[in-house]
C-alpha cells in the first residue's frame, strides 16, 4: 500500500534499519541521516526484494477467496455486467476491479522504478511464489494486517518509524529475500533481531497482557531456490531488553544527528567486516580518501540519471548490477578491501582503529535527555525502509 506518513518538524525519527546501520558504523549512519544526508546509490541490489514484497502484498491483501479487496476511498469505477464496480486507481491492485480474482502478476509486476528484473530473476520469483503458497509460507489467516505502520515515542525528541510486513495481534512476519539461504537467520538469531523485537514492542504496547510474541521470517532464497519459514516465540522481557537498547541508541545518536564537523571525527566501524557487509558500504570511496563528499554526491546523481535514462529506453531499464557490472548479492565478506590501508597510502595518515566501541552519552544510563534542537529540512526524511 502507498506509504503516507506525515513527519513532524523538529522530530528525529529512528527506524530499526537505521538502528542496525548505526550499530554497524556510526559514520555510515551519519553520512545518510546526519546533516550531510548523502544519497545512496540507486536501486542497489534491492529490486528482487521489492518485487517479492509486492507479490506477497497482493497475495495477502486479497480476501480469503483470493479476490481483489475494496480499493481506498476516491477510487474510479468500471461498468462490469452493467454494474459500477470500484477499481484500484493505484497501489498493489492498480487497474483491478473489486471482487475479481486477484491478479498476482499483473502487467509490469517485475518492474521497479522503470527497471525490469531479468528473465532468470523473474522466473525465480514466480517459482518461489508457487512454493510459498503451496508450502504455507504465504497464508491468508484471519486478522492479518499488511504493511502495518509502527510509530511512537522512543525518548524525548525521537520517534520510532517503520512498517511491519504482516502483523497479527500476537505475531509478526517479515518477508526476507536473499541470494543464498545461508544468510537466513536461525531461530536463535531471529530471537535477537532488533527489527523484529522492536516491532514486537508495538504489539505488547497495544496489549498489556501479551506475554509472548511469535516472530517469523518468510525466507525467499535464490540459491538454492527455496522458501522457508523460520519462527520463534519471544518473551516480554526479551522485547523490553531490546527496547532499552533502542532507547540508548537514540540517546547516543542525538549528539551525532546535528554534528556538522568533519566526517573523520565521527566514529567508524564497530564490527569487523562492517565496510564490506551487504555488498559493500557505499561510502567506501570517501573513507578510503579517494573521494570527497561533493564528488560522491555528483557520482550518485550521475548514476541516478543514467538509470532513469535507461529505464525510458524501449529495450527496458538496466538494473544496478548491470550498471556496476557485478551482482551485489554475490559479494561476500571475502571481497572486503582494506579501505583504511588504502586511505593511509593515499593521504599518508594514520588509519583509525578497525573496530571501535560506541560510548553512549550519559554513560549509557537510561535517564531522559532533553529534546535535540529542531532540524531544518527534517520534515520528510528521504530514507527508505
Ligand atoms: S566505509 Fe566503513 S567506515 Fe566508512 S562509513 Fe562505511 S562502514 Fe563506516
Amino acid at each position: 500500500m502507498p506509504r503516507s506518513k506525515v513527519y513532524k518538524e523538529g522530530m528525529n525519527y529512528l527506524s530499526p534499519s537505521q538502528y542496525e546501520t548505526a550499530e554497524l558504523c556510526t559514520r555510515k549512519w551519519w553520512f545518510g541521516y546526519g546533516p550531510t544526508k548523502l544519497p545512496r546509490p540507486p536501486g542497489k541490489g534491492t529490486d528482487f526484494g521489492s518485487v517479492v514484497h509486492a507479490i506477497c502484498e497482493r497475495f495477502l491483501l486479497a480476501d480469503e477467496t483470493g479476490r481483489v479487496p475494496a480499493p481506498p476511498a476516491g477510487s474510479d469505477h468500471a461498468l462490469l455486467g452493467g454494474v459500477a464496480v470500484p477499481v484500484w486507481k493505484d497501489g498493489p491492485f492498480k487497474g483491478q476491479a473489486q471482487g475479481n480474482p486477484a491478479d498476482i502478476f499483473p502487467p509490469d509486476w517485475n518492474k521497479v522504478d522503470g527497471r525490469t528484473l531479468n528473465g532468470s530473476e523473474s522466473a525465480m520469483a514466480k517459482t518461489l511464489y508457487e512454493a510459498a503458497v503451496e508450502g504455507g509460507v504465504l497464508e491468508r489467516r484471519p486478522g492479518r494486517e499488511i504493511e502495518k505502520p509502527v510509530e511512537g515515542p522512543i525518548i524525548p525528541g525521537w520517534e520510532l518509524v517503520g512498517y511491519i510486513d504482516v502483523a497479527y495481534p500476537d505475531e509478526i512476519e517479515d518477508h526476507k529475500s536473499m541470494g543464498q539461504i545461508r544468510y537466513a537467520l536461525s531461530p536463535k538469531k531471529l530471537a535477537q533481531a532488533t527489527q523484529m523485537l522492536t516491532y514486537a514492542y508495538s504489539l505488547i504496547q497495544a496489549d498489556p497482557n501479551l506475554d509472548l510474541v511469535r516472530l517469523r521470517h518468510n525466507v525467499w532464497s535464490k540459491s538454492p531456490l527455496k522458501v522457508r519459514k523460520i519462527e520463534v516465540p519471544v518473551t516480554r522481557a526479551q522485547i523490553m531488553a531490546n527496547w532499552a537498547l533502542f532507547q540508548e541508541k537514540a540517546r547516543y545518536l542525538t549528539e551525532w544527528k546535528t554534528f556538522d564537523g568533519v566526517w573523520q571525527d565521527v566514529p567508524g566501524p564497530h564490527a569487523n567486516g562492517a565496510c564490506s557487509k551487504y555488498g559493500g558500504c557505499p561510502y567506501r570511496g570517501i573513507c578510503s580518501g579517494g573521494q570527497d563528499l561533493a564528488e560522491y554526491r555528483i557520482q550518485v546523481e550521475a548514476q541516478q540519471k543514467e538509470l532513469e535514462k535507461s529505464a525510458k529506453r524501449p529495450d527496458q531499464g538496466r538494473s544496478w548490477a548491470d550498471l556496476w557490472d557485478r551482482d551485489p548479492e554475490t559479494l561476500t565478506e571475502g571481497t572486503e578491501m582494506d579501505i583504511f590501508a588504502k586511505r593511509n597510502e593515499l593521504v599518508g595518515t594514520t588509519p583509525p582503529e578497525t573496530v571501535t566501541t560506541a560510548t553512549p552519552v550519559n554513560g549509557g544510563a537510561l535517564a531522559p535527555v532533553a529534546a535535540p534542537p529542531p532540524l531544518a529540512g527534517d520534515v520528510a526524511p528521504p530514507w527508505a525502509f
